[in-house]
């Protein structure tokens, strides 16, 4: 058998080789698979424990040494092989090196992922790469339990430990961080007011409505002198733009330019108009949901030669499915600040750092009684599921429930372009 590589762009992006001259990647899909040869590699004979001889389920990963997909998928193997070696049998057969090993399995593309039931019956096939969580995932969809019988003890809190008793008005409507006199914000609607921690929760807030004429929007906003407390209209107020000690922009709005220059004189930063503030504030942009963020507050995201930043956890994983592209994801944990370090191949995960990380989905109880988002800023990464609860500990008016970082990435797959146009947006984030 002559075994080409078609287009190898397109391969490494699909993440399978053609095996056959002539037949593209996109030829070639997950749900031919049933119809599928019989299962040479069936059920094994695998010892379930001491003295046992029962049949274990079968997972036959079909590769090469030398395609790139096949490659990074060998410590995955190697991982599920020692792992999870008492609920199913992890085997691979290089099909360049033993064409004739893998024959009767008549696959088109490497590499293809054939999953077995205990009699040898084929379950299931994927082609391309297939990363860990998926794979555990397709055994648990598959009925195999591959937690091994222990509970996975993801932690869901579907009510409040304690209920969130601060006043309305005490309570940033985007960041739910306390309210303090001298940066509040307020934006005027047609019945109801929002009211804002600062300038900077403003702009991301006009960068999540959706169509929004900044215009228009800007002239229901006012300010608190930084002075006096008085309120003043953004668009008349001067800006004084500093940095705290951890290198985050700090606003002060002034009703008097000459009050924001002598503030200036003991507290370092520059003086802007709303104008300037506003391009500076709104330069800076989520990578999946366009909405206004400072670096320092962001997950770091790599695509391709570009660095961008995601607003949360769960956006910086959306990045993946909005550029459909491959990322790498720099995330720290909410608790500790450790990194977290998430790269995709293909719309899954390819690795994580470290492998115990997990994800926290902000969620509340829509007006229909449904689960929604509970947006950007209840969302995160851990290092382990002892961080996620501590983190909780302190914020008894958090709901939402734990999910793997697989979960959160393929959540974001599943949107349609669509979809993604409106993330993340007041009104529509779901
Ligand atoms: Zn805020
Ligand atoms: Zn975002």
């Amino acid at each position: 058998m002559k075994l080409v590589i078609v287009a190898a762009l397109a391969v490494v992006v699909i993440g399978a080789v053609a095996l056959k001259k002539g037949k593209t990647p996109t030829e070639s899909n997950t749900s031919a698979a049933t119809a599928a040869a019989p299962a040479p590699g069936g059920g094994s004979e695998a010892k379930a424990g001491p003295g046992s001889t029962a049949k274990l389920p079968k997972l036959i990963d079909l590769g090469a040494g030398k395609c790139i997909p096949c490659k990074m998928m060998a410590p995955i193997l190697a991982e599920l092989k020692r792992d999870y070696a008492d609920r199913f049998v992890t085997e691979f057969i290089d099909v360049w090196e033993n064409p004739d090993a893998g024959k009767p399995y008549g696959i088109e593309m490497i590499p293809t992922q054939i999953f077995f039931d205990a009699t040898g019956k084929e379950l299931f096939r994927h082609v391309g790469f297939f990363g860990k969580e998926d794979i555990l995932g397709k055994w648990k969809e598959l009925g195999v339990d591959e937690s091994g019988g222990k509970a996975a003890g993801g932690i869901v809190r579907e009510t409040p430990v304690a209920a969130d008793t601060r006043p309305r008005e005490a309570v940033c409507f985007m960041c739910d961080e306390d309210i303090q006199a001298k940066t509040k914000t307020v934006v005027k609607g047609q019945s109801e007011q929002r009211v804002l921690c600062g300038p900077h929760c403003y702009f991301i807030y006009l960068s999540s409505i959706v169509g929004a004429d900044p215009k228009a929007e800007e002239s229901k906003v006012s300010v608190m002198d930084w002075g006096s407390g008085n309120v003043v209209a953004a668009t008349a107020a001067t800006y004084l733009y500093g940095m705290d000690a951890k290198g985050r922009p700090t606003i002060k709005a002034f009703a008097d330019k000459e009050a924001a220059t002598k503030e200036q004189q003991s507290s370092p930063g520059n003086l802007l108009a709303w104008d300037v503030l506003r391009s500076k504030e709104l330069a800076t942009r989520c990578a999946f949901c366009d909405r206004a963020v400072y670096p320092e507050d962001a997950c770091g995201v790599k695509f391709g030669t570009t660095h961008g930043y995601g607003c949360c956890t769960h956006c910086s994983v959306g990045v993946a499915a909005r550029l459909k592209q491959d990322i790498e994801v720099e995330a720290k944990d909410g608790l500790t600040g450790e990194l977290i370090r998430v790269k995709t191949l293909d719309g899954q995960i390819a690795s994580l750092e470290p492998a115990t990380a997990i994800a926290w989905f902000g969620q509340k109880k829509g007006p229909d009684g449904s689960w929604m988002s509970a947006g950007c800023f209840k969302q995160g990464f851990f290092v382990n599921q002892g961080n996620l609860a501590k983190w909780l500990d302190v914020r008894p008016a958090m709901t939402g429930r734990q999910i793997s970082i697989a979960q959160a990435l393929s959540d974001k797959m599943k949107l349609s372009p669509e979809q993604i146009a409106k993330a993340c947006k007041l009104g529509e984030c779901k």
